[in-house]
């Protein structure tokens, strides 16, 4: 008999794979990344969600209409800011943009190209959506703050000044200049954004880092890696908007054509699904995990006793020949979370005319 030998050979390599990587889970060691605890001196952090809470009770609300737009609202919100952050605002020089973008300026008297800290602090609308409690109460219960923003971002804008203003209040001086950047649109893709780069560039000035919202801390993203992961992005992705529009002769609705203009429009729409972006080549490289400053590319995917190393994934690399590690790229990138953070965004929506 021939056959005992040919099966043989296949499961012996599958049972020598099995065990090579049963070894590497059992010696799996996560790697060491001790990060000192922050200074929290001066901050308050039952003050600071008390100070969200009020800031997403002022209902910043976004639309691309104009008309849509409560500009007492937002005006009501840059006043408040003030008053909340009162060393803050002492102590940085403020501008309003046109349109109500905001930008402070943290003088440090060198001439170091400046660190750019920004968070926008306009928000959805939550029109037809289920919230548990009221979107714009601002809630603090049992240690979390509920609304419209907390997330995404007036969060991170409050995090922003609760540190720029208690260091602020104890006179501290920033080794370079800090620029804090809130635009008033950035749900809409707005100007605010853009007119603060004019800004920069109408002044000569390059920023030495741009840290903007973006990534969060997740589980069960990467496979293999218990617990929470912080997610850093590195790079921006883009943003496909496409309007579908389709008609049809008309007539009485108990005679439909075949083939009509919903037929089609639910045709372009599968398409359009099926036919992802490309993940961009800037993703690349994946820092899933939290390694110590200096550590080489290579070990970030320390964090996870799999075959696959995240950091030497690649849409290349899973869009090439098959194989183990490409596996598991593949299923990386199949989640929702990643596919969300390597492509452009596309979403079909309205209107439609039939
Ligand atoms: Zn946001």
């Amino acid at each position: 008999m021939r056959t005992a030998p040919l099966l043989l050979g296949p499961v012996a390599g599958v049972a020598a794979g099995a065990a090579a990587v049963a070894r590497r889970v059992a010696r799996f060691r996560p790697l060491e990344a001790p990060v000192p605890p922050a200074d929290a001196s001066g901050l308050d952090a039952d003050a600071a969600a008390a100070r969200l809470g009020e800031l997403i009770r002022i209902p910043t609300v976004s639309s691309r209409d104009p008309d849509q737009v409560d500009a007492a609202a937002f005006a009501r919100f840059r006043d408040r800011l003030a008053e909340l952050y009162p060393h803050t605002h002492r102590v940085l020089e403020r501008e309003v943009l046109d349109g109500g973008a905001l930008l402070w300026r943290w003088r440090s008297g060198t001439d170091r190209p400046p660190l750019v800290l920004m968070a926008h602090h306009d928000v959805v609308p939550v029109t037809g959506q289920a919230w548990t409690r009221d979107p714009f109460s601002g809630a603090v219960e049992d240690g979390w703050v509920h609304g419209r923003g907390a997330v995404d971002d007036k969060g991170s804008l409050v995090a922003v000044l609760e540190a720029v203003e208690s260091l602020a209040a104890a006179g501290h001086t920033p080794a370079r200049d800090v620029y804090v950047s809130s635009s008033n649109d950035e749900e809409v893709l707005g100007v605010g954004a853009q007119q603060a780069v004019q800004v920069f560039r109408d002044r000569g000035i390059e920023p030495w880092a741009v840290v903007d919202e973006g990534g969060a801390v997740v589980t069960g993203v990467f496979p293999g890696v218990p617990g929470q992961i912080a997610v850093v992005g590195l790079a921006e992705k883009g943003l496909l908007d496409v309007d579908l529009v389709t008609s049809d002769p008309g007539g009485h609705a108990s005679s439909p054509t075949p083939d009509g203009a919903p037929a089609r429009l639910a045709r372009a729409i599968l398409r359009l699904d099926a036919a992802p972006s490309r993940p961009g080549s800037t993703t690349s490289c994946w820092g899933w995990s939290t390694p110590p400053a200096g550590t080489p590319p290579a070990r970030t995917g320390r964090c996870s006793p799999t075959p696959a190393r995240c950091d030497r994934c690649s849409p290349r690399r899973w869009r090439g020949p098959a194989g183990r590690r490409t596996r598991w790229c593949g299923r990386l990138w199949r989640s929702p979370s990643s596919r969300a953070a390597a492509r452009a965004t596309c979403w079909p929506r309205g209107p439609a005319r039939t």
